[in-house]
């Protein structure tokens, strides 16, 4: 019999240094820790031992292997619980999350308890109301550490940009932030963040328009709800964010999705640079050279880092064909800024000297 997979937990495998991201999936007196693309186990329950408790994080260790680690943190579901040795006792979901959000939650248990295995991100994301989804946001994200970049006529660029690629933008919130990194994440409560290291590598404004669109693309096909409750599970999505924002928000920049759900970004992408008459090609001539440059990064003479959009989106060839056969011919495209607007947005984040820059998120 196989329980609910349980999200809120990480893994050293005791041979390397990756602390992993893993699911912990029950079945009988094992259990498998999942990754994306990869299955550890099956393990023991009987060979698992009660390490420490550090902060809201239990950690367990198994016997007969050194430095393996599975760290579980939030309430545990009670199946899983009573599989494992003593440990501190959880208050229940109601004294966690209080009677409103835990009525909240219940509710949404028993209706996707109605698809029983089917306890997944993917059932259960539609589910969570988007006034959630906006607090969660919200308290996620917040100014993201001063680190907004905002000058009158860039924010006037980004907003056409923005009004170009979507029918209700006043959903969506696109901000860029002064990190030097090329990267572009989608977050909760209609969020994108374009770090200014991709603005800068843009040759174009075509070309920041096709990544802000498969971003929002991310957001349209509610993705990042699934993402959310994967990484980070129920408890953190209903109970909210307590003091612990900067490790989520590096959590939620490491975020992947399925290929499945980047193959729906992309066509999102096209779909709406196709109705704002953008032409597509520029977004497959920028994917390519970003992939070249985090090729030179992972060989060491960049230095780029953490988590940059190339990690997460890898070029398929078949992506940058889709992108270029996505052309139509005859079509009358247009820029989707012009070279005025396109100055002020690029250099937005130079002239504004009040955004704080940098990563490191230890804005707790
Ligand atoms: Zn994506």
């Amino acid at each position: 019999m196989t329980a609910p997979t349980f999200f809120d937990a990480w893994h050293y495998d005791g041979k390397s240094a990756i602390k992993r991201k893993v699911e912990v999936q029950t079945i009988g007196q094992q259990f498998f820790l999942l990754e994306t693309e990869r299955r550890h186990g099956p393990f023991m329950f009987a060979d698992v031992e009660y390490i420490a408790q550090k902060g809201d994080v239990d950690v367990y260790g198994l016997n007969g292997e050194d430095g393996w680690r599975l760290m579980l943190s939030g309430p545990v579901p009670t199946e899983l619980a009573a599989m494992l040795p003593a440990r501190r006792r959880y208050g229940g979901w109601v004294d966690r999350l209080g009677l409103g959000k835990a009525t909240v939650a219940f509710t949404l248990a028993s209706a996707a308890a109605v698809a029983v295995v089917l306890f997944s991100p993917q059932w259960l994301a539609p589910l969570i109301p988007s006034s959630v989804d906006k607090k969660l946001g919200d308290a996620l994200v917040g100014d993201f550490g001063g680190r907004f970049c905002s000058t009158p006529a860039g924010d006037a660029a980004l907003k056409k940009m923005v009004a170009s690629l979507d029918q209700n933008p006043q959903d969506l919130q696109v901000e860029v932030a002064k990190i030097d990194m090329i990267n572009a994440v989608a977050l909760p409560g209609g969020k994108v963040i374009l770090f200014d290291g991709l603005v800068k590598q843009a040759r174009s404004p075509d070309e920041v328009a096709g990544v802000l669109a498969h971003e929002i693309g991310h957001i349209r096909e509610k993705h990042v709800m699934q993402a959310l409750l994967r990484q980070m599970g129920l408890a953190v999505v209903l109970g909210g964010v307590d003091g612990n924002s900067g490790a989520l928000v590096n959590n939620m920049l490491a975020m992947s999705y399925s290929r499945g759900s980047e193959a729906e970004a992309d066509a999102h992408s096209m779909k709406v640079l196709g109705n704002a008459a953008i032409s597509p090609v520029a977004t497959a001539s920028f994917f390519e050279r970003l992939s070249e440059l985090d090729g030179s990064a992972r060989s060491g003479d960049k230095g780029q880092g953490i988590a940059g959009y190339m990690s997460s989106h890898p070029l398929s060839r078949e992506r940058k064909k889709a992108f270029e056969k996505s052309i139509v011919k005859g079509k009358n495209y247009k820029p989707a800024l012009t070279s005025a607007e396109w100055t002020e947005l690029r250099t937005m984040c130079t002239q504004d000297r009040k955004a704080k820059s940098g990563f490191g998120f230890d804005f707790n």
